[in-house]
């Protein structure tokens, strides 16, 4: 037996399924889950000193790999200075500067600790602020786990089947509409009923929570018209694909401009780290300016800005996310050559240094309804096999993949030469 099998035993007298976040618990794949004692660059080493090639990521943060040695020295030096000062520091000021030099729709931005935090608070200011309860959401889709948002939300509430959770009042999910993702003519439809209500709408314009799904065209357009329409606030959701498809995350991908956006994951380059920024008209309602309110006593945490501002500017260097796709390319492409050489239905999604599969018939899959029961099965197979091969995915078929920065055309050869192998096992 591993010694994961034994740590995994003795969490669980004092942790809850013997996790702080409940996808860790391997459910949906099976087994016992990996404990990691060290990461560097592409690659992760477990309590038995097994080395996997990293596709996870820690859900997103990783994009420079694990442990870059750059911000590494950025903690430490901070370090010395101290850890929290709950006061204002010029690094936070450096942070809000490049978030709005970087992204054209954001003039504000407020530091948070996690993602759950930032879309919260988004939802909130979005309500403060056009003085309406209801807000629109789409099915798969995952903005963190405050209670509004926690109703037929994507990521781990999929996984574990509690879309809806216990514990959230009805008088409250009464108030969030869940929608069809990238069905655009059913968003019209429910704006030309009841838009005038719609504080927002929340979205990942690249879904990562429910594998990984792009917009189809024309979705986001529309979001942004109803929007404009019916005097509601579009709030892009980029906790994960936020400097991690692109520069301008989606929205410089895809050409459509959010009112609100939300980050976390990359921007903390590592450490505890969300945001939430947008139009100054509307940020400019949040407390101390406004009467929306928002705190935290770690927010703009000095450790967490010095890891997130080093993370930041290296993906500033001119061909950074060219050569980030080139390796996700790499592996996508290969993934599908494999599978097709053993002929096992297949397909891929991927933007910037994010990724999906599919074991499906569908050649293009852009809805969460086509995320079936199919892929599941063969899903858990593949993921036992990649483990065994040293591959470490996402133990989860509903969560999208990424790659770093660190990983080279070596580390993704041996990775298709691993699910060249495990593929075979599958037919
Ligand atoms: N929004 C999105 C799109 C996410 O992917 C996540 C986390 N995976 C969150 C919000 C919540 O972030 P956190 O886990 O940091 O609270």
């Amino acid at each position: 037996m591993s010694r994961s099998h034994d740590l995994f035993i003795a969490a669980q007298k004092h942790i809850p399924g013997g996790v702080n976040s409940p996808v860790r618990a391997f459910k949906s794949v099976g087994g016992d889950p990996v404990f990691f004692k060290a990461a560097k660059g592409a690659y992760l080493t477990d309590e038995d000193n097994k080395q996997y090639i990293d596709y996870v990521g820690s859900w997103g943060p990783a994009i420079l790999g694990h442990a870059h040695p750059d911000v590494i020295a950025a903690v430490q030096r901070q370090a010395e200075f101290g850890l929290t000062f709950g006061a204002p520091t010029v690094m936070e000021t450096t942070m809000a500067d490049l978030v709005c030099e970087l992204v054209p729709s954001i003039e504000m931005v407020r530091m948070v600790s996690s993602g759950t935090e930032a879309t919260m608070t988004a939802i909130r200011l979005a309500r403060g602020y056009t003085g309406r309860d209801k807000i629109v959401k789409f099915e798969g889709c995952y903005h963190g786990h405050s209670d509004s948002l926690l109703v037929k939300a994507g990521s781990g509430a999929l996984t574990l089947g509690v879309p809806s959770s216990p514990g959230v009042p009805d008088s409250l999910a009464n108030h969030t509409i869940t929608l069809t993702h990238n069905d655009a003519d059913e968003v019209r439809k429910v704006f030309s009923e009841i838009g005038d209500q719609v504080a927002c709408i929340i979205v990942e314009p690249v879904a990562g929570n429910m594998n990984c799904i792009l917009p189809e065209p024309g979705f986001l357009e529309t979001l942004r018209e109803v929007c404009d329409e019916h005097g509601s606030v579009l709030i892009f959701d980029e906790v994960m694909c936020g400097f991690r498809v692109g520069l301008q995350g989606a929205q410089g991908r895809y050409g459509v401009q959010a009112d609100l956006t939300t980050y976390g994951k990359v921007i903390g380059g590592g450490m505890p780290v969300g945001a939430f920024g947008g139009k100054k008209a509307i940020m400019s309602h949040i407390a101390p300016l406004g009467p929306v309110y928002q705190a935290g006593t770690l927010s703009g945490n000095p450790i967490a800005m010095a890891a997130g501002l080093t993370t930041l500017h290296m993906l500033k260097e001119a061909d950074f996310y060219d050569r980030l796709e080139a390796k996700t390319l790499q592996l996508v492409q290969g993934l599908q050559q494999v599978a097709d050489k053993h002929q096992i239905p297949f397909t891929t999604n991927h933007a910037g240094g994010m990724f999906g599969f599919f074991f499906s018939e569908e050649k293009s899959i852009s809805r969460f309804a086509q995320v079936t029961q199919g892929h599941m099965e063969r899903f858990k197979r593949f993921y036992h096999g990649m483990l065994q091969e040293g591959v470490y995915l996402a133990p989860s078929a509903y969560e999208a993949g990424f790659i770093s920065i660190m990983h080279t055309e070596e580390d993704i050869a041996k990775t298709i030469a691993a699910a060249d192998k495990v593929m075979a096992t599958l037919v």
